[in-house]
């Protein structure tokens, strides 16, 4: 990872949909799958026929994009339509994974890790 938070610190996402809009994989494994299948209320098959499709690398399923390159779960205002089931891939930025120069085009902002859940709460009563 290129930017680990500070030791008892975590990035706290601001839904600016950013990191949504970026052309690139979002990779989904086979219990992704089968979890965005189940809430899309789908078969796994038609799952991944309609909405994935194979790498670049060719080791796995991405997620489709749009023509914009956008991912084609992401809704206005800035709305992931499988926000409960998304990609790790998708809940672990920034904390998990980063890449050099992220922090420009991201929004989230630093908290301690003691007061992250009231974070997170403030944040959802606001959006
Ligand atoms: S699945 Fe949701 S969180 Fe992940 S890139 Fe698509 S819209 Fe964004
Ligand atoms: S770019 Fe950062 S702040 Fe914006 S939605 Fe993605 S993680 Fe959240």
């Amino acid at each position: 990872m290129d930017t680990p938070p500070p030791l008892g610190k975590k990035w706290l996402c601001q839904r600016c949909g950013n990191c949504c809009r970026w052309p690139g994989v979002v990779r989904v494994n086979s219990q992704e799958t089968d979890e965005i299948a189940a809430f899309l209320g789908i078969s796994v098959e038609k799952f991944i026929e309609d909405f994935t499709e194979i790498t670049p690398d060719r080791r796995g399923l991405t997620l489709i994009s749009k023509n914009d390159g956008s991912c084609f779960f992401l809704t206005e205002p800035n709305i992931c339509q499988i926000n409960e089931v998304k990609p790790t891939q998708c809940s672990g930025f920034p904390n998990t994974w980063n890449f050099p120069g992220w922090e420009k085009s991201c929004e989230a902002i630093l908290i301690d890790e003691k007061d992250f859940d009231q974070a997170v709460q403030k944040r959802d009563e606001k959006t």
